[in-house]
């Protein structure tokens, strides 16, 4: 399957791009495929769409169907299970006042720039919208979504999504930032993308040097699991931070994938080695098609508790649950009780202590 990048010939990236994998036949030639894989590709591979990047696949263990990037990119017959999960469980579509924008917070926004990604996560959230065609906003349905954010001045941080941004080449990019900066009460512009960890080529000194005259901009990327902090992905980080882009992480908690301690904890330590900042630990959304990933929420908030305090607060997300009324954040509630004018709270090894707190609690 070819796909159609926005702008510019050849390069490694747009290489990348050009050869992905996207046949059993092919991906049998990388890796030795379980019986359930293969079923899975037949079954579910053209129910949502399927396609890695050779540096991607290059990634995952070639005899270990358990490997993490393969659960995260290889279909699964259980994604044909649509039962227990809902087409947009967080109710995008319904706070979608122009097509591609959602606005439900009252000072931001995101903009769905692109349907493409480089490969196809298989727990996708935007799986309704995402990998349907190979086409990015055009630059009339941005200038739509611009208008609307400079009507509404209350709107000071942009932030573009997809499908993965990065697919699209410079020249398209920059027309979408020059239009966003061109409004006076946007502040910060953000980008979330998966490509450092699955088409880290795509992070090109041009790039950065592009993105760096849009400041200030911040860069969320998609990080899973330790095994994809590579080489590649840790020099394409470094390349966005000397930009002066300040780079987070968001990750998914995913049943198989990173859904006990000591993944996660090395997960964490080793983003902030590659200085980009564990931001939001995720609950997976229930969107149809991805309960094989699900975890009780309950899990969740161990994981975090397992970090808070035993390692540097710096390597600690906040727990996240989406919903239709945007993240709630979940923490461990470690205010016990008032007691005169102490307050007893729980530190991060169980135990309790009593602090002054010599202020009359608010009626
Ligand atoms: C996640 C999200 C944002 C950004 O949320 P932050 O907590 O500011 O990172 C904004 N709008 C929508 C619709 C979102 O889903």
């Amino acid at each position: 399957m070819a796909c159609r990048v926005v702008d510019l010939p050849a390069g490694r990236w747009q290489w990348q791009l050009g050869h992905r994998i996207t046949s059993l036949a092919e991906l049998s030639r990388f890796l030795r495929l379980s019986d359930e894989e293969r079923a899975g590709i037949e079954a579910a591979g053209t129910r949502f769409r399927w396609a890695l990047t050779p540096f991607v696949t290059s990634l995952m263990d070639p005899e270990d169907p358990a490997c993490p990037i393969r659960r995260q990119f290889i279909p699964s017959a259980a994604e044909l299970d649509t039962g227990p999960g809902e087409g947009d469980p967080l109710h995008e579509d319904r706070n979608s006042p122009v097509r591609g924008l959602v606005h439900k917070y009252p000072d931001r926004v995101i903009i769905m720039v692109t349907g493409q990604c480089a490969a196809f996560c298989r727990h996708c959230t935007r799986r309704r919208l995402v990998g349907q065609v190979d086409r990015a906003m055009t630059e009339r349905q941005f200038l739509a979504c611009v208008s609307y954010i400079r009507e509404h001045e209350e709107i000071r941080d942009v932030l573009l999504t997809g499908g993965d941004p990065l697919v699209g080449g410079d020249a398209w990019l920059e027309t979408l930032l020059r239009h966003v900066r061109a409004v006076p009460h946007v502040e910060i512009v953000r980008i979330g993308t998966r490509a450092p960890v699955v088409l880290p080529q795509r992070i090109t000194p041009e790039l950065c040097e592009m993105l760096g005259r849009y400041h200030p901009l911040w860069v969320n990327i998609h990080v899973n699991h330790p095994k994809e902090i590579t080489p590649e992905m840790t020099a394409a980080c470094d390349r966005l931070s000397r930009a002066g882009i300040p780079l987070g992480s968001q990750t998914v908690l995913l049943r198989g994938v990173n859904d006990d301690e000591a993944t996660l904890k090395e997960l964490c330590h080793r983003l902030v080695r590659v200085r980009v900042r564990p931001y939001y630990l995720y609950q997976c959304d229930t969107v149809a098609g991805t309960s094989h990933f699900w975890t009780p929420v309950e899990r969740g908030l161990e994981l975090v508790s397992s970090l808070r305090g035993w390692t540097t607060g710096l390597c600690v997300p906040a727990f996240v649950v989406d919903s239709p009324l945007g993240k709630i954040q979940l923490a461990p509630q470690n205010l016990v009780a008032r007691e005169g004018d102490s307050v007893l709270l729980r530190g991060y090894t169980g135990e309790t202590c009593l602090v002054h707190n010599p202020v009359p609690a608010p009626a």
